[in-house]
């Protein structure tokens, strides 16, 4: 029925002489004059991305490509001529377009061209003009003052083709780490933190039963999210059986990625974590993204509050000091992120096509560091707060009367996770020896971090302090010095 609509749908929009070529692309032209040799450049490798894209379905077809740059909005807007408009089946092709975004993002950066989001138009219009009925937002669900539960679903795993019923992993291995197997161990990792940290009902899109799935014999725990709803929800076949008809081999991708949202909704989850790593021919591309759907700028504020603090997080790891973070969440067309009525966010924890990220993604220190960030990004955000760095307040030098103590309170910016370490070592002691260096925990995020700076000496003397703190993530903040000094009263 729906993609009866969905043609009806096209039928009216896509008339000949419709959408004449870059109306509504955001025009401006100075901008891609400066850089008009990268964006010829550009345009040759999106055009030649989508001849082998178009080749490997049979279609041997030259589709032109034009580039807009609005610089002021770091995007970019990329516009295809006739011959390319991808639908349904094939999800819109998000497979395709989602990588040549980051290859295009990856080139562009490579020239001085700092992008962020990537738009694409067909023939001067969104694939949203085309398809009103099957790519409208859902409405939003009402946002809950408490909220009580969350989705992970962590990524793929085997799908059937059709007709040969043959089953496959949905993602390719290029360096061997599979994708389908390897999201679930970092979506157990985040369901136990979301649980202690958020106090969430977390739900899993995906079994991690080790029994085999009867169709299959495969391990029920390698299954994609649509045979466990099936198996959950047998009935309900607008869940994960939304393609029966399509002419596509690997039409049960097509509805698992329709299928996790599906549930996130007939579950009315508050949020809808997914969990993915990331690939791409190009082995150079890497580093950690985070995407919200382009058509709900409201999940913006939730993703840009992940990546800050899988940023802090990750980076305040030994040996992850300058792991690859994007600054900021990027737009994308995930159907994934659309169809929740929930904010909704894709987290590609690093490239599984990178070595170095295929190293961190198998370290556990990685990961736990990774899904900590993505818990703590979220709490941050469903509870008003900031994504800010751990810093410390300067502390005032002070003058302690002989065989005397005063209190030293130290206050800072933040949102360490409790409890943290307080280290009050000598940077310089008049009277080495003497000065007796402090390291205390504080458990109680209510409670005042403070110290006793204290003179037990009958003498006068001044030591200089280096003051730091390290929450129990392991987030230092960058020490601050000052001076005591022990003075005759
Ligand atoms: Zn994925």
């Amino acid at each position: 029925m729906k993609l009866a609509a969905m043609v009806i749908a096209c039928a009216m929009t896509c008339a000949p002489g419709a959408g004449a070529r870059g109306v509504e692309a955001p025009m401006a032209a100075e901008d891609s004059g400066i850089y008009a040799e990268v964006v010829a450049m550009l345009e040759r490798e999106a055009a030649g991305q989508l001849t082998r894209h178009l080749q490997k379905s049979g279609k041997l077809r030259q589709v032109s490509v034009d580039i807009r740059l609005d610089m002021s909005g770091r995007s970019m807007t990329i516009n295809f001529g006739p011959g390319y408009l991808p639908g349904p089946e094939g999800s819109y092709d998000e497979l395709f377009l989602q990588p040549m975004a980051s290859s295009l993002r990856f080139f562009a950066g490579k020239s001085g061209l700092e992008i962020n989001d990537i738009r694409f138009l067909f023939e001067g219009r969104s694939l949203e003009d085309y398809y009103p009925e099957d790519l409208a937002v859902p409405m939003r669900s009402e946002r809950r003052s408490a909220p009580t539960s969350a989705l992970v679903s962590s990524s793929h795993g085997y799908i059937s083709l059709h007709p040969s019923r043959e089953w496959k992993f949905q993602r390719p291995a290029p360096l061997g780490l599979q994708e389908d197997t390897l999201s679930p161990v970092y979506g157990d990792e985040l369901q136990a933190l979301i649980e202690q940290r958020s106090g969430l009902t977390v739900h899993l899109a995906r079994s991690r039963s080790t029994e085999l799935h009867p169709e299959s014999n495969l391990p029920w725990q390698h299954m994609s999210s649509r045979y466990h709803l099936k198996a959950l929800f047998p009935d309900r076949t607008d869940m994960w059986n939304e393609f029966p008809n399509s002419p596509e081999s690997a039409r049960e991708k097509d509805e698992d990625i329709r299928a996790r949202p599906n549930y996130a909704n007939h579950l009315g989850a508050d949020v809808l974590i997914s969990l993915h790593s990331n690939g791409h021919d190009s082995a150079a591309i890497r580093g950690t993204e985070v995407y919200y759907h382009q058509a709900k700028p409201q999940d913006k504020p939730l993703a840009d509050s992940i990546i800050c603090s899988m940023r802090e997080l990750i980076r305040a790891q030994p040996g992850y000091q300058t792991f690859p973070v994007r600054e900021t969440s990027n737009q994308g067309i995930h159907g994934e992120n659309r169809i929740g009525k929930m904010p909704s966010v894709i987290v590609e924890t690093a490239y599984h096509s990178n070595p170095e990220d295929v190293a961190a993604l198998q370290d556990p220190v990685f990961r736990s560091a990774s899904m900590k960030g993505v818990e703590k990004g979220y709490r941050l955000w469903a509870t008003g707060k900031a994504c800010e760095p751990l810093a410390l307040q300067p502390l005032p030098d002070i003058e302690v009367p002989l065989q005397s103590s005063r209190d030293v309170n130290v206050t800072f910016a933040g949102n360490p996770q409790f409890p943290v370490v307080l280290e009050v070592g000598v940077a310089d002691c008049d009277r080495p020896g003497v000065c007796t260096p402090l390291k205390t925990t504080f458990n109680d995020p209510s409670a005042p971090v403070m110290f006793g700076a204290s003179c037990s000496s009958t003498r006068p003397g001044t030591v200089r302090w280096k003051v730091l703190i390290r929450d129990a993530d392991g987030v230092v903040a960058a020490p601050v010095e000052f001076t005591q000094a022990c003075v005759r009263s």
